[in-house]
């Protein structure tokens, strides 16, 4: 949060409810060439496996590559970045709130209200909204070890849906470190979450019945929730800039979230720098929200199983081409040409009822 007077000479308050030390995400993109976080990227695959029961690929992604950061490298970074610019102070509180304008800045810390001289405020404190369609992408993921060197370090899977389907969309995928340690995680796009044992259990079953490992050591877990909805994100709320998840950067239909927040982040910077108003943040285009909503209530209302829409996906398009539009950087041209590859019906009632 800057509080007043000049870009450059202004102090900086970042406030979290808790430091950041703990390794507890891992975050996965596809980019191409290098970007800010390029000497943090742990693990990169110019290749990608893409399974299910009607469709296997190894998968070229160039000029793309999958790439992997660690959320403590993450946070290390940042925050040593952050310790070299002392107008910057980190306080440690719960956020209940805060608002600005051109008055003064509202802030509720600790339940304890403080009134502060006007200031640019970011939030990237996500409190759910209203919304019709709201889809949970929950995952469990086991860093395991094995004696024996199983994994190919020159691929990663994207997604394996050759697990079950009894609750939804629900795929898994491995990230190898290197031959003898690979990430693997359990994902599920549904509406309600398992019960804690029953990600363990099907963690189990899929190292055993896909991998075909038995033998092996979970040396880190990781559990996430991403929320994907067709919640409208409002930019600015009360004079504050949401940014990240709440501010509407998690892709509705993947949860894929890092990249658009790299993007949202850049823009801000640009703006700045060039001293123009942040009013000129733009939300995601219409469109993309349009086929996100789309997909996503099929995913809720289960009208295709999303094994099938992935699998028509990838098999009947150039894999660069899906990750393009999954990255919202597709033309109208491209766009067409991938819709018209899916299910026509289901898609088009979809798309009928986000009209209503
Ligand atoms: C386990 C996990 C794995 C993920 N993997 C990927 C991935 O592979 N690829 C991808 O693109 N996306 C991924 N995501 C989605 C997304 O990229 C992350 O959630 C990302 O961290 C979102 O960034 P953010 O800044 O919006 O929120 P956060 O990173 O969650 O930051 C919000 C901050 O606000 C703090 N906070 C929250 N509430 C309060 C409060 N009331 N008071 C004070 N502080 C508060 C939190 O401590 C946190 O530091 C993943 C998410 C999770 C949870």
């Amino acid at each position: 949060m800057i509080r007043s007077g000049r870009f450059s000479d202004k102090k900086i308050l970042l406030i979290d409810r808790e430091p950041k030390t703990k390794n507890d995400r891992t975050w996965c993109f596809w980019e191409a060439g290098d970007s800010f976080f390029e000497s943090i990227v742990y693990r990169k695959w110019p290749r990608v496996d893409f399974l299910s029961d009607t469709y296997q690929a190894t998968l070229t992604i160039s000029p793309y590559e999958y790439k992997m950061i660690r959320g403590a490298d993450f946070y290390q970074y940042c925050f040593q970045e952050i310790s070299r610019h002392p107008q910057i102070e980190i306080i440690y509180a719960e956020i209940g709130g805060c608002s600005t304008d051109e008055k003064s800045t509202t802030l509720v810390l600790n339940q304890a209200q403080f009134q502060l001289p006007p200031a640019v405020v970011f939030n990237a404190v996500y409190r759910p909204g209203t919304s019709r369609l709201n889809v949970l992408q929950h995952f469990k993921g086991w860093v395991i070890e094995t004696e024996q060197p199983v994994f190919d370090p020159g691929k990663a899977s994207l997604m394996d849906f050759r697990v079950h389907q009894q609750e939804g969309t629900t795929f898994a995928y491995v990230l190898p470190f290197d031959a003898h340690k690979a990430l693997v995680e359990y994902t599920l796009f549904t509406p309600q979450l398992l019960a804690s044992e029953q990600y363990d259990q099907e963690l189990k079953n899929y190292i055993r019945d896909f991998l075909k490992i038995t033998q092996y050591t979970v040396k880190e877990e990781e559990f996430g929730i991403i929320p994907m909805t067709d919640e409208k994100f409002p930019i600015q709320q009360n004079g504050v800039i949401h940014i990240g998840t709440a501010g509407g950067q998690t892709k509705a239909s993947s949860g894929y979230t890092f990249q658009f927040i790299q993007k949202q982040s850049d823009r801000i910077l640009e703006l700045l720098l060039k001293g123009e108003s942040l009013s000129h943040l733009k939300p995601t285009p219409w469109r993309f929200r349009f086929y996100d909503n789309t997909l996503l209530y099929i995913l809720y209302h289960k009208t295709l199983p999303g094994r099938k829409i992935f699998s028509t996906l990838f098999k009947k398009n150039k894999a660069t081409q899906v990750l393009k539009f999954l990255d919202n950087e597709s033309t109208l041209r491209e766009e067409l040409g991938i819709i018209s590859s899916l299910p026509t019906w289901p898609f088009l009632k979809a798309a009928l009822m986000q009209l209503r």
